[in-house]
Order: C-alpha cells, then structure tokens, then sequence
C-alpha cells in the first residue's frame, strides 16, 4: 500500500483504514477519479442526491495537495473582485463571488454536520508585503463591499500589523472572518467517512489508466472497469496523464511546507497573536499558521523543475527566517512538498468532455473552492447546471508553447514575476 508522503500531516492524521483495489467489472451511476477534496465532494454531494457512487483512488484518499497543503481557508477566488469587476462586469463579478464565497460556509457546514476533527480556526490575515500592495487591499475591500454584503473583513493599518502577526516586513493587512484554516489530510479523511456514511464505494489503489467517454464512462484501472452513467475527473495537477488535452490547461509547480518543533504556547500566541491563518501578497507567496499543538506551519518558496530540492526544510528555512527573524535556527521537525496545478490565467478550469465532469487548476487557492465544485458538479448531473456553467464559462487557455516549449516559457514567465518581488 502506497502511505501517504511523510509530513506534519500524515504523522497525526486520524485513523482510516485502507481501502479495497478496484477488481473486475463494476457498475454505478457515477465514477469519481480521484480521492482529494473535489473527488471526495462530488461523490458525497451526488450519493447525496440519490445516486450510487464509486471512487477510484490511484494511491491513498487525500495522496494528492489535499493531504499536504498549507490548511488556508481562503475565501474567494484567485481573482480579487476589482479584477473580476474589470474583466467581467459588475454583475457577473457579484454572481460569481456569491457562489465562491458561498464554500467557506459550506466546508464549515459539512465539519459540523460529520463531526470532522481537522482542528478548525477562523480568520484569514492576507498581509501587505508593500505599502502599495495595502492601497490595493483598501480598493479590493471597498469594491467587495459594493457587490456584497461582506462585513466579515477589515484593513488593518501598518502600525496594527503585530496584533495579527510579529513579523517586521508587513506594511499593514486585511483582516477576513470568513477565512481561517485547518489540518487538510484530516478534512479529506473526514470527508471520505462521510461519502462512505453516504453510501459510496471507494478504491484505493486504483489509478485509472484509460477513460472512455463515448457513450457510457468507462473507466479502466489494472486491475478491472468501472461503467458509469457519469465521469468525474478530479486529479488536479495529475490530469495531464489521465487526459492530455486536460492536462495542457495546466501546469504542475512544486510548492514545500515545513512544521517547526512544537512552540510554547506563549512563544506561539506571541507569533501569531490573531491565531489566524496568514498568507502574504507576494507573487511567491509566504503562507503560514499555528498547528494545534503549536507548530509554526509554512509554506514558502515555489520550485519550478520537477526534482525537489534535496533537503525541503533548508529550502525553506529562509523563506521562514525572513518572515520571523526571531525564530532564526528553530528546530523543523517535519518537511515535505506538493504538486499545485496552475493555470494559465489562475482561474479554475470546469467543465464537461461527453458525459464526464472535471474541475482542476486551482491555483494554490482550493481548500474551500474544491468542496464547492464537487457540489456544483453533482447539481449539475442531477440537471441544475446553472452554478457549474458559471464556473465552466471562466475563460480558460493552454499553456503556450506545445510539449517541449510550454515548460521552460512557463519559468521564464515566473522567474520574472518572482523577481517583481524582491524590487
Ligand atoms: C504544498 C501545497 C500547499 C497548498 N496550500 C494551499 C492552501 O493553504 N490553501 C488553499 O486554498 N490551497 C492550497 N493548495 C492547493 C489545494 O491543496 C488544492 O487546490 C486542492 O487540494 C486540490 O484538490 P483536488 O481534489 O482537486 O486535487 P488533489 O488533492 O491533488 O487530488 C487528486 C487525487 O487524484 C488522484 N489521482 C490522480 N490521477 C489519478 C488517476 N489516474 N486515477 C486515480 N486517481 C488519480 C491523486 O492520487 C490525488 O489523490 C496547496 C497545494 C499544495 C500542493
């Protein structure tokens, strides 16, 4: 049996037994390829819904970013609202953050109703690596708060930034209630308890090689075939070896974490006074939090060649250094990385190849948005399709370049924005 990556995460995850391998001919109405957050959620939301369900897992539930990721309930989109205000007009914009902004509710509703233990916290602190950067925050809150009726989030100005986090290099921040965060492995465990309470059938080990949409789905693992009515393709950053036309529509970059050693419970409410989760607004983003037992969680750095470094933690340590400089030489006790898909433009990429569903290129921005999808995809199989083809008409295009180019235009184009932020 394939373990979960070693990480903070894996080492206190809650126990879930290990899982069937997909054997022989089975039938349903519905086939999920992939066991992270969007799989997990569309199975659950359409075995909800009266359907039978099965799951099939290439390696374990949550192998993929949702067992990995930095835990950071972010609400919204990549897109902030002035930039989706510009490109797609005041109504569509508000269309469209009333729905994304609808999962924080929506994860935080399905925590509660199973029980989930993933150590929940609220708030999200996003904050400003440059003066310019706030001025930016103050245009994007006041642009959210004409479309919406937010309320949840606040400036807060250069001289309250150690209210939130005692770090020196913050120019101010936003303050949104409606964030927060959570240990990501257990959410995705927790999830797949509550698909299986549901009724769906889930197989781990049981990559799909091949996929037919033609008339039924026909999804072939090594071991056997699934026939479906409908196809749920969730593989995020793995799509492109499922689906190679998918897989064109994003990129897989590395992204790496560390856990420190356990803070004092003084040092770590020094360090993060809020408790909030926080990310930053560099274009290689800093992201960090406490763990329940007083970790300092974080995510920094982004690697654009497939072979990670050889030692993540010292990867990382500097990234974390320059956010703390009073944590310099903490211990790390856990480190580890995983494969964001990101897309050209940084939008979700939804929708429908014959009677098969998909949802990927999250973009680093997918704790929340991804239980969402799930639910749109399965509204949409019952026939609502109205949320889904909201999402699906997102403009979406192949990374420039074709096999052999789109890789190395793609670190051009980030090596030059990551430098923007060292300017
Ligand atoms: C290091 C890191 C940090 C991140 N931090 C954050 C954060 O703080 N906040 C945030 O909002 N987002 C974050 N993200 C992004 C977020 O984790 C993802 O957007 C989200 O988890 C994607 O969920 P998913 O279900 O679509 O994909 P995944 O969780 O990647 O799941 C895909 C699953 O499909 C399986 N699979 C692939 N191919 C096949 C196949 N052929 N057959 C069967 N199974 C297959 C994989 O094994 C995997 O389990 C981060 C990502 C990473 C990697």
């Amino acid at each position: 049996m394939t373990p979960h990556a070693p990480s903070y995460y894996a080492a206190t995850a809650n126990p879930f037994p290990a899982q069937p391998v997909s054997q022989g001919d089975l039938s349903a109405d519905v086939v999920v390829v992939g066991g992270g957050y969007t799989g997990l959620s569309a199975a659950l939301h359409a075995a909800e819904a009266g359907l039978s369900v099965i799951l099939l897992e290439g390696k374990r539930i949550g192998w993929g970013a949702s067992g990995r990721n930095g835990g950071q309930m972010i609400p919204g989109m990549r897109w902030g609202a002035v930039e989706l205000v510009d490109r797609f007009g005041t109504d569509h914009a508000r269309r469209l953050l009333e729905v994304a902004n609808a999962a924080g509710e929506q994860v935080r509703a399905r925590i509660a109703r199973h029980a989930i233990a993933c150590d929940l916290r609220q708030g999200h602190f996003h904050a400003a690596a440059k003066p310019a950067h706030l001025e930016g925050m103050r245009r994007e809150l006041d642009c959210l708060n004409t479309l919406l009726d937010h309320g949840a989030a606040s400036i807060v100005s250069a001289g309250d930034v150690g209210d939130y986090v005692a770090s020196p290099v913050y120019h101010g921040g936003m303050i949104d209630k409606n964030g927060g965060h959570l240990h990501p492995l257990n959410y995705a465990l927790g999830l797949a308890r509550a698909a299986q309470a549901a009724g769906v059938r889930i197989f781990e080990q049981s990559p799909v090689t091949a996929i037919d949409h033609s008339g039924p789905v026909v999804a072939t693992t090594p071991h056997g075939r699934v026939t479906a009515r409908h196809g749920v393709l969730a593989c995020d950053a793995f799509m492109g070896e499922l689906d190679a036309g998918l897989g064109r529509m994003t990129m897989p970059v590395a992204n790496y974490n560390v856990a420190t050693a356990p803070l004092s419970a003084d040092q770590a409410k020094a360090l993060i006074p809020s408790g909030a989760a926080v990310s930053d607004s560099k274009f290689v983003l800093n992201y960090y939090r406490l763990s329940a037992d007083n970790r300092l969680i974080f995510g920094g750095g982004e690697k654009y060649s497939p072979t990670p470094p050889p030692d993540v933690a010292g990867f990382v340590r500097p990234y974390l250094e320059g956010v703390f400089p009073q944590l310099k030489g903490v211990g790390i006790d856990h480190a580890w990385g995983g494969m964001v898909g990101v897309t050209l433009n940084r939008l979700p990429h939804f929708g429908r190849i014959g009677q098969s569903f998909f949802a990927h290129g999250w973009s680093g921005h997918g704790v929340l948005l991804t239980t969402l999808a799930g639910q749109l995809i399965a509204e949409a199989m019952r026939g609502t399709a109205e949320r889904f083809d909201l999402f699906a008409a997102l403009p979406n295009r192949p990374f420039p370049g074709g096999p052999l180019l789109r890789h190395p235009l793609y670190v051009a184009g980030m090596l030059w924005y990551a430098l923007r932020d060292r300017l």
